[in-house]
């Protein structure tokens, strides 16, 4: 079975290098967001008369792409010449990108319905197909394959304010929403595969690096750069500045004190300490829980830890990532958690703390699971 060992050799990765970048992300320490300007007014790309695939190929991506590169008529020609789309065979398929072989253009399988997602998933594949052709069909880590695509969406976002304004802000709105699904359910993926190495690889965990990597690569690089990650085929990894992004995330792993053993003397100290925790953890993962008033937050919680319905998940340093609080029924002896608070990118580990500690996990109607809440986008 291939697991996240393998994909850490594949990738010249260690696991607390994944691990600094995540927690540099999760403490804002690395920038993934733009803003909108306030010119922008958000026109639909498709109300307009570039509406078919063919035109907003060749009138934004193909520019937008080549614009990045030291040999900007040579990718034009290359993306107008060797470059083949065909439809999906199904609607259940995603769009993706495949390598046809030596002296064959890559294949990009796409649908068009004419909306700014089929914009921004165009522009991805076609840097896939980009990154095919430049590497002279060698193939590239996925964590680097994904930066060139997500480097693709960029330089398109950024041609399109520049010469397309109208369509900026709603290009943007969902690049911002795919970022909910790459930098969300991904890295509960990828910190789930880190810390479960029994776990079989899925293609998810290579996406929160490569998204955070290309928009790094974006702001920090030269043309001469972009077209050197683009032809790197094996070696892409080299590219990346993935020690740059882990160095910020160095000691940030987890803010909160470590939590001293219980005191079976003083059961008081211990409510009082817990509901301290648990204020703590509402405060640092940004819960709403904190905007509250305090008497009520204060009652719910206290009236949980006097029926033992509430727990905290510590890490291996002892200190505190998440807590849950729950209801219990009489009638069918069911569980039903209230609440679940877990530290960025600890959700997974609550949750796996808190099956162990009640053992009934089949009763418990937990809020977060393993299963990403969004259908995969594009490949
Ligand atoms: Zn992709």
């Amino acid at each position: 079975m291939y697991t996240c060992k393998d994909w850490l050799a594949l990738h010249g990765l260690n696991a607390s290098e994944v691990e600094d970048v995540i927690s540099a992300f999760c403490a804002g320490n690395i920038e993934c967001s733009f803003r909108v300007s306030p010119t922008d007014n958000g026109v639909y790309p498709g109300s307009d008369s570039i509406s078919t695939q063919e035109s907003c190929y060749r009138n934004m991506v193909v520019p937008a792409l080549a614009k990045a590169f030291e040999n900007v008529s040579e990718v034009k020609h290359l993306l107008c010449n060797h470059v083949e789309f065909r439809g999906l065979n199904n609607s259940k398929e995603v769009p993706y990108t495949v390598c046809q072989g030596s002296g064959q253009p890559p294949a990009v399988f796409i649908d068009w319905h004419g909306r700014a997602e089929d914009l921004l998933c165009l522009v991805h594949e076609t840097a896939h197909a980009l990154q095919m052709l430049l590497s002279k069909n060698e193939i590239m880590p996925p964590v680097a394959r994904e930066t060139c695509a997500f480097i693709g969406e960029l330089l398109l976002l950024d041609y399109v304010k520049a010469y397309l304004p109208q369509f900026h802000a709603s290009l943007l709105n969902v690049w911002h929403g795919q970022n909910r699904f790459y930098l969300g359910d991904c890295v509960d993926a990828l910190t789930d595969a880190l810390n479960h190495p029994e776990i079989s690889y899925h293609y998810y965990q290579n996406y929160p690096l490569a998204r955070l990597a290309a928009v790094q690569v974006f702001f920090a690089t030269d043309n001469k750069s972009v077209s050197a990650l683009f032809s790197s085929g094996r070696e892409a990894m080299a590219y990346l500045p993935i020690n740059e992004m882990a160095s910020v995330g160095i000691g940030v792993r987890n803010p909160l004190p470590v939590l001293p053993p219980s005191d079976v003397e003083q059961p008081a100290v211990d409510a009082y300490r817990s509901l301290g925790v648990m204020a703590l953890l509402d405060i640092e993962s940004g819960s709403k829980a904190s905007y509250q008033r305090i008497e009520s937050y204060y009652l719910k919680l206290l009236k949980n830890l006097q029926e033992r319905t509430a727990f905290i998940a510590l890490d291996n340093d002892n200190k505190p990532v998440g807590y849950a609080t729950w209801v219990e029924s009489n009638v069918d002896n069911n569980m039903v958690l209230t609440c679940q608070t877990a530290l960025p990118s600890n959700r997974i580990n609550l949750q796996r703390a808190l099956e162990k500690y009640i053992n009934k996990a089949k009763d418990v109607k937990a809020s977060y699971t393993r299963k990403a809440s969004k259908e995969m986008l594009v490949w």
